[in-house]
């Protein structure tokens, strides 16, 4: 039985979380655009909101879904960690989606170090975002030029030798990945093995023959960092694989990164809510302000009838985050519903920014506004963390699981 209607203690937070974007995020959000960059203390406050709302340090996604080894997961589903971490993306991401991409933390690296990493890699690894002082990142990086939907394609390799492995191979668009001190990174011990050759390594910023590559230049959320990580003959101790040799014994490397995004998409869903939302409020204004008295009722109901769509479709995304966040919290297997609202938001934001800008014709286009930015920032949640096309083979292939096919 599961019921959407916010508890007090959600309503107080999302009431908290959307005055702390209107007030602190969002004014800065278009100079960040320009410039890159967000004032360290701003970064530091949203790593205590998102820490301090049963986000626990060890997991920067959100609750393992089908973790054995999650400590406290029935503190969490108390705590309805995956529901108030919705929340408070959606809220931020309205101010700001790159804000978002920068809260400090272990980032996409934190769940596999949680689901695959032993007690003391996880002790090792998130310890230095345990009482920041200053904004510091982990970073996640399976994605290689030709693997990243195929990502039993990877070609970085990686050699035991003695008691070090040597890494080899490059790394594309990866989030944070220069700035990290440390990013998750899959190579493989033989391509020919495809998932099963997986290794998954930490390998910390300024080990040797780990070298930093290119920033990519975007079209949309240019605050945040895109980057490309080079590993040559780069000596990783096996200290740093995570879970040990043994645990690969068990084809657990894949599953790994699959638990990473079962738990992520989710998140990414309410960025995409966040973003459809705003670009939905500055077109519904943007209407009451500029149509009701000056132009001729006809064209009014004709925009009214847009709008009303658009809020239809963006409630129905937050329904479909909120359920996959919901069986997340109640410990079920999600990954349907997590690529469901992931594929459907991602739509939902590209339909709601695009039509903000045509509702406001000549100005959704002019540089200084909000929308612009909004209508540039959508377009890659329907590409990262699984393109929508991958998300519906995905959903494709649960159905026909679920009727045994
Ligand atoms: C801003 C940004 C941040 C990113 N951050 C990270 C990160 O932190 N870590 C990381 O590892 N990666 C990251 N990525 C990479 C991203 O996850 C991949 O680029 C994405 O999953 C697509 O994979 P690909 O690069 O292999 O593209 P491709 O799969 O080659 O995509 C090209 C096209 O082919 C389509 N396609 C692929 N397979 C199929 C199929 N079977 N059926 C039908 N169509 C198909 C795709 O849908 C797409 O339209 C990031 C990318 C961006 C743009």
């Amino acid at each position: 039985m599961f019921d959407f209607t916010l508890t007090d203690k959600q309503k107080m937070f999302q009431e908290m979380t959307r005055e702390f974007s209107r007030s602190m995020v969002r004014p800065i959000a278009l100079e960040a655009d320009r410039t890159g960059k967000y004032p360290d203390d701003l970064l530091i406050t949203l790593h205590q909101a998102q820490a301090g709302q049963g986000r626990d340090i060890r997991d920067s996604g959100v609750t393992a879904n089908t973790s054995e080894n999650a400590p406290d997961a029935e503190e969490k589903r108390k705590r309805q960690t995956n529901m108030l971490l919705a929340i408070l993306t959606e809220e931020l991401s309205w101010g700001d989606p790159c804000a978002v991409l920068n809260i400090p933390g272990p980032g996409l690296g934190g769940p596999p170090v949680q689901f695959m990493g032993t007690p003391e890699q996880r002790e090792r690894f998130f310890a230095p975002f345990k009482n920041m002082s200053k904004p510091l990142f982990g970073a996640y990086a399976l994605t290689e030029p030709g693997a990243g939907s195929d990502s039993k394609a990877i070609r970085t390799s990686c050699r035991k030798d003695g008691d070090h492995y040597i890494i080899n191979g490059t790394k594309c668009f990866i989030t944070n990945g220069n700035k990290a001190l440390w990013n998750v990174v899959f190579a493989t011990v033989d391509p020919k093995l495809g998932r099963d050759g997986f290794r998954v390594f930490v390998i910390e910023k300024g080990t040797p023959g780990f070298l930093e590559g290119k920033v990519e230049k975007k079209m949309g959320l240019r605050a945040s960092e895109t980057a490309e990580l080079v590993f040559e003959d780069c000596l990783v101790h096996e200290s740093c694989l995570l879970g040990g040799e043994k645990h690969y014994e068990t084809k657990e490397g894949f599953k790994g990164a699959m638990k990473t995004f079962d738990s992520t998409r989710p998140l990414v869903a309410a960025m995409a809510v966040g973003i459809a939302r705003a670009a939905f409020e500055i077109a519904r204004d943007w209407v009451k302000e500029n149509y009701t008295l000056s132009r001729p009722i006809e064209r009014y109901r004709t925009l009214s009838d847009r709008l009303s769509k658009l809020d239809r479709e963006i409630h129905a995304a937050r329904m479909l985050t909120w359920r996959a966040c919901w069986l997340a919290d109640e410990g079920i297997p999600n990954s349907k519903e997590a690529s469901m609202c992931k594929v459907y938001a991602a739509q939902v934001a590209q339909r709601a920014t695009e039509e903000a800008v045509q509702i406001m014709g000549p100005y959704g286009v002019l540089k200084n506004h909000f929308v612009e930015k909004l209508f540039r920032d959508q377009k890659v949640y329907d590409i990262f963390e699984g393109t929508g096309q991958v998300q519906r083979i995905v959903i494709s292939r649960r159905i026909y699981e679920s009727i045994g096919g």
